[in-house]
């Protein structure tokens, strides 16, 4: 390879600091520039105080050799457990073997170690409070605001821009018109809240699961956390009834009572909570092309950030990182070949994962409470068993098995589900599925 190129990363969260190991691994050391103070293990979260880490996301931190480091800090997930209005619990498995579990993570506690993985055994330099501005359209160097407040250049041939979902490198290129992008909001924010520990210190809710409320056009979900609390995250409309502009802080004991009554005693800051935790957006970017002048290219949220329903969006940039690493070793730095073969693969990928993240919301909040769901689901894992590498659930691709694409996970599960719903359509039980037909359509549909 020649001679090692200067690389600047805008943005030292999870795909910032992966590539930077990554590269780093490589011999190629990069500079990154982050708008936060230094992380520092117990920070408060950002965006989201817990996050499902996936087969996919781990695949990534193995190839970068800190999968066990990261494990330190999982919690599995098993499966589901739905809440019902009555308050009764019901667990739907999320897999058939005992590796197939997802796992909550302190997003503090992950920046944090990524960096200081980076930082301490890498020699990755990280410029804490420094905000990138804008990009020098001549030969894209991003423009940095230093905490003197005076903004300067960072020269580097190469910029990865991992600046998240509000990356202020691709507004700055979309304003000048070098990309076209945009941001699909959906009409339904967040709110996070905290499910305290129960009085003698132990978890108040089943550790090892997924927690939902689903209520048809809204929903709360719960992850656990290592000091045996839960973040809970409220997921409702914007506008209408009921929203977050319809429930202001005299609404919420009432409608929390009248909808979550289970969870109300384990929330004991509920109201201070709603009034003073932010009402987060969530949307889809869509962005093309992913880079600029063979200099810039944008990676994980920066290029494709999707609504966080399936739980993928850090799975997904860290698999970039991994596409990045690969292809960086097959072109060395022809930026061209790389930036070009990296688009051509992840684009169709981030699109196939952002349209079922958006399926899943509808999945999560209401499909979850239809008996059908579930005989569609137990169907699902006896196919598996009947068909061994031949059906998979299409949750399961998505979240188990790294090695089929997205897309290929869309196409097949579009393909299932069809299956699925003309077995199950006049089915109460498992045992008036007709198991002949099952086969039938499986190798002809499935081929
Ligand atoms: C409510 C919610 C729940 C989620 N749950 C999950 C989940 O369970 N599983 C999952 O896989 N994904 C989940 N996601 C998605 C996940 O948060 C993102 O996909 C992931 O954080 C993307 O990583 P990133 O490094 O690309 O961007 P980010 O995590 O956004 O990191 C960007 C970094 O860049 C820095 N930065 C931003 N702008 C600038 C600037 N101008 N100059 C310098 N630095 C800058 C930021 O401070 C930050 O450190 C969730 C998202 C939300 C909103």
């Amino acid at each position: 390879m020649s001679s090692s190129p200067r690389v600047a990363i805008v943005g030292g969260g999870p795909a910032g600091s992966l590539l930077a190991i990554l590269l780093a691994r490589r011999g190629v050391i990069p500079t990154v520039v982050e708008r936060s103070p230094p992380f520092a293990v117990g920070q408060a979260g950002g965006r989201s105080i817990n996050l499902a880490l996936a087969a996919r996301g781990i695949t990534a931190l193995r190839r970068a050799g800190i999968d066990a480091e990261v494990a330190r800090l999982m919690i599995a997930m098993r499966g589901r457990m739905l809440h019902d209005l009555g308050g009764k619990q019901r667990f739907l498995s999320y897999g058939q073997r005992a590796t197939e579990e997802i796992y909550s993570v302190s997003r503090a506690a992950l920046n944090a170690l990524l960096y200081d993985i980076a930082a301490n055994r890498h020699g990755v330099q990280y410029r804490f409070g420094e905000t990138c501005v804008g990009v020098d359209l001549t030969d894209g160097a991003p423009l940095i605001a230093a905490a003197d407040g005076n903004t300067r250049r960072l020269d580097a041939d190469v910029v990865f821009a991992t600046d998240g979902a509000g990356s202020e490198v691709r507004r700055a290129l979309a304003d000048a018109g070098e990309i076209s992008a945009s941001e699909d909001l959906l009409d339904h924010g967040y709110k996070e809240l905290t499910i305290a520990a129960s009085q003698d210190g132990g978890f108040s809710l089943e550790p090892h699961a997924l927690h939902i409320w689903p209520r048809g056009g809204f929903m709360l979900i719960a992850l656990p956390n290592p000091d045996r609390t839960f973040t809970a995250t409220l997921f409702l409309p914007h506008a209408g009834e009921p929203s977050f502009a319809s429930i202001g802080p005299n609404e919420v004991p009432a409608f929390f009572r009248r909808e979550f009554a289970d969870a109300v005693p384990l929330l004991p800051a509920l109201a201070r909570d709603y009034v003073s935790h932010p009402t987060g957006h969530l949307g889809t970017v869509n962005c093309k092309p992913w880079s600029f002048k063979d200099r810039v290219l944008m990676v994980g949220d920066a290029a494709h950030a999707i609504v966080p329903f399936h739980g993928q969006g850090m799975n997904a940039a860290f698999e970039d990182c991994v596409a990045l690493d690969e292809l960086i070793g097959a072109h060395g730095h022809d930026w061209r070949s790389v930036f070009a073969a990296f688009e051509a693969t992840r684009a169709p990928n981030a699109r196939a994962i952002a349209e079922m993240a958006l399926e899943n919301y509808l999945e999560m909040r209401d499909e979850v409470r239809d008996s059908k769901f579930e005989l569609r689901a137990a169907l699902s894992f006896e196919l598996e068993r009947r068909f061994p590498g031949h059906w998979v659930p299409r949750y399961s691709m998505v979240m188990f098995h790294p090695e089929i694409p997205y897309a290929e996970a869309q196409r097949r599960g579009a393909l299932q589900s069809g299956i699925l719903r003309e077995l199950t359509a006049r089915a109460a039980s498992l045992a008036d599925v007709d198991l002949a037909r099952a086969t039938e359509l499986v190798s002809t549909v499935l081929g």
